[in-house]
């Protein structure tokens, strides 16, 4: 397990929440040398792209498309922090591969913790219609490039499992081109890659690394390149047990972006072992935050049901992290949901001014 050892938490980000302002001093102070701006966001604010090496295969990745998932900014910052102490391993991975990073494509939504710029609009859907200005950025380093592999870095929500049981702490995915899904040699670059990273994160992470669905989705940015011929993969990092910081996924990001990159300086565009793709589970959605089991409410009749409870995260007015606020989002019969935490209520007083808890408003209730 060498990279428990070598792996190093960037110490000037110690929260889930990045400021951008936080960001770009970090980057002027101590990568200048490595980064220049690429264009500016709708409020104005810095696009900043990152070079690291000049190996032969060229690398392009973005984080922070949407601004709430700052885990792929931190796995890019970690390791950089990382390989400071490990000079060896950095010097052969930039021999071999050049990484052009885009950090923080969405600024403006990632200042005020919102998925969508500061227009509104998701950057992941603007593809053809080119509305935003960030996304157009990014078209253009892609445009003009000459990349062998794109990595499209995302986190996804705490609903999902591997197999029911697990988190899917990862899920990956080489996008479709097409409705009909067909496997093309693009698509096989990036699950060669993607089955390595696989057989690495298993190692470390067993049962928690899944494979997002392939639905085809005409507007979003990895289908179009991966249309256009540019193997994208794309990385969702996700739950990890009692981490809702995801201190512990951030770690593993890290070793997912460095084992990514190893497995591309390693291929070079070989489909070597791409079936090893199809062995990894699909995501299930199967999990809520919470769930209070058998909750008996104040209503006339007897009524008993469960209530689940997701957690919003917001970013409050002067914090430095991000706060989450337990809201209701399901009550009756959950099906065969589970909640990453439950809690029996047989026989407990349900205190609320209201009769029953409100779908989709903030937890108003106790249960003693
Ligand atoms: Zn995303």
């Amino acid at each position: 397990m060498d990279f428990e050892n070598w792996y190093r938490r960037n110490p000037d980000f110690p929260h889930r929440y990045i400021p951008p302002t936080t960001l770009e001093k970090f980057l002027q102070k101590n990568l200048s040398d490595y980064n220049r701006v690429i264009g500016t966001s709708y409020a104005g604010k810095n696009i900043r792209m990152l070079t690291l090496g000049s190996g032969p295969v060229r690398v392009i990745a973005w984080s922070q498309m949407h601004g709430n998932e700052s885990n792929a900014t931190h796995a890019l910052l970690d390791l950089w922090e990382s390989l400071q102490y490990r000079p060896d391993l950095r010097d052969q991975l930039f021999s071999e591969i050049t990484l052009d990073f885009i950090l923080m494509l969405n600024p403006d939504g990632s200042e005020v913790w919102n998925r969508r710029n500061a227009q509104d609009i998701d950057l992941n859907r603007d593809f053809l219609k080119l509305e935003s200005k960030e996304l157009p950025i990014l078209k253009e380093a892609v445009r003009t490039g000459n990349y062998h592999y794109g990595l499209n870095l995302h986190e996804q929500r705490t609903i999902f499992t591997t197999d029911g049981v697990h988190p899917a702490t990862f899920s990956f995915l080489s996008p479709s081109v097409s409705p009909e899904r067909e496997l093309t040699e693009t698509r096989k670059k990036g699950m060669a890659v993607i089955a390595r990273i696989y057989e690495k994160l298993n190692l470390y992470i067993p049962h928690q690394t899944g494979r997002y669905t392939d639905e085809f989705y005409p507007a979003s940015t990895g289908d179009n390149f991966s249309r256009m011929g540019l193997p994208v993969i794309l990385y969702e990092g996700g739950h990890f047990p009692e981490d809702y910081e995801r201190k512990h996924t951030r770690k593993y990001y890290t070793l997912a972006l460095y084992e990514g990159l190893k497995a591309m300086a390693q291929l070079r565009g070989s489909t070597s072992g791409f079936g090893g793709y199809f062995e990894i589970p699909e995501n299930q959605e199967t999990h809520y935050d919470f769930i209070y089991r058998n909750v008996k409410l104040n209503t006339g009749f007897d009524c008993v049901l469960d209530v689940a409870v997701q957690y919003k995260e917001e970013l409050l007015p002067g914090n430095e992290e991000i706060t989450f606020t337990p809201v209701v989002v399901a009550a009756g019969d959950v099906g065969d949901k589970k909640g990453w935490k439950e809690m029996d209520c047989t026989g407990k007083k349900f205190i609320c001014d209201s009769e029953f808890p409100k779908l989709d408003h903030v937890v108003n209730f106790r249960i003693e």
